[in-house]
């Protein structure tokens, strides 16, 4: 009798905790970018963050290595994605409808999280090609990013700068992870690469057998272009990152910003958990990649031109940071 009495209050414990244990669980993606990227890793950390939290949140977050921010925008809108990396210019052209969007105009849906390190427009091409600048790229067999990624958009505003067509150079759409390889065995001559440093693709490229030079991407179209585009600065790449580079000194560029979007379809505590995760642990966050290193978490909240999803902003307001965001973000 007892036994059973045992056994019966054990049912009854176990039939308790069930829906405890089984409680909805929401799953989400990040959409990041190759793997020898930084979106890559950053996808990671944050999806680490939130995963140590995953019983407190009911959220489990997993990342997906894509073709970069074009792709990551547009699964976003199309719900295929919750988040997505995306690069800040790349963020603004969608929300304003211009070149990829200009068909479909204004991505209206599209909503800021937090942007996260500075990227640079990084132009790496074998000293045999003898490759000096923009304007040298002219008949050389030159990878200009895949489609959906945002070196593309890039290679292609800077060639409009200088007055280059891309029919004056061979130009290639491969996914950056397979440049670096295809450089080493002479059969590319040059890539371009919009990405934080420092980062393991811009290492596999300049420390095999081919000596590999980091070009400057400088002069007045430059200018022009950053004056013309609000989300354009100058950056330089430290050639400490890269000590096996042809180069001896930094290297003028331009940059963007990695920022993290998603849409205004997406549940508020999911994002209120992800952006709080962040924050909260800031300094652990930044210890994941040398990339992160120089950020504040004021900086998070800059290069952003989609309106910041109420789930993100519910957090900035409990923390005191709401007074940094542009005030036309916040709908
Ligand atoms: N900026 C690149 C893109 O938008 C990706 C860079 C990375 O993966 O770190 O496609």
């Amino acid at each position: 009798m007892r036994k059973l009495t045992v056994l019966i209050a054990a049912l009854f414990m176990v039939a308790a905790a069930v829906p405890v244990s089984f409680a909805k669980t929401t799953f989400v993606t990040i959409g990041t970018g190759g793997v020898t990227g930084v979106y890559y890793p950053t996808g990671g950390a944050i999806s680490r963050m939130v995963n140590a939290k995953s019983k407190e949140y009911g959220i489990k977050a997993t990342v997906e290595s894509t073709g970069g921010s074009v792709y990551n925008v547009n699964a976003v809108l199309a719900g295929d994605l919750e988040f997505g990396v995306a690069q800040s210019d790349i963020q603004y052209k969608a929300y304003y409808g211009k070149d990829e969007w200009k068909d479909k105009g204004p991505q209206k849906k599209l909503r800021s999280v937090f942007s996260v390190h500075p990227e640079t427009i990084t132009l790496i091409a074998t000293e045999a090609s003898g490759i000096k600048d923009i304007m040298t790229l002219k008949g050389n067999r030159v990878n200009l990013g895949n489609p959906g990624s945002g070196q593309l958009q890039n290679s292609k505003d800077l060639f409009e700068a200088f007055g280059i067509n891309e029919s004056d150079l061979k130009a290639e759409y491969i996914k950056a992870v397979e440049a670096p390889g295809l450089l080493q065995d002479e059969r590319l001559d040059a890539f371009f690469y919009t990405v934080g440093h420092p980062n393991g693709n811009i290492k596999e490229a300049t420390s095999g057998r081919i000596k590999v030079a980091i070009v400057p991407i400088s002069g007045e179209p430059v200018d022009k272009l950053i004056a013309k585009y609000p989300y354009y600065a100058k950056s330089r790449i430290a050639i400490k990152d890269y000590p096996t580079a042809v180069n001896k000194e930094d290297v003028e560029s331009v940059g963007v910003k990695a920022t993290i979007v998603t849409s205004s379809d997406v549940d508020a505590k999911v994002v209120y958990a992800i952006t709080k995760e962040v924050f909260d642990n800031f300094e652990e966050f930044k210890k994941i990649h040398p990339a992160f290193a120089n950020l504040e978490r004021e900086d998070l909240l800059m290069g952003l031109s989609a309106p910041i999803h109420p789930g993100a902003l519910k957090y900035y307001k409990e923390a005191g940071l709401d007074k940094f965001i542009d005030k036309s973000l916040i709908q």
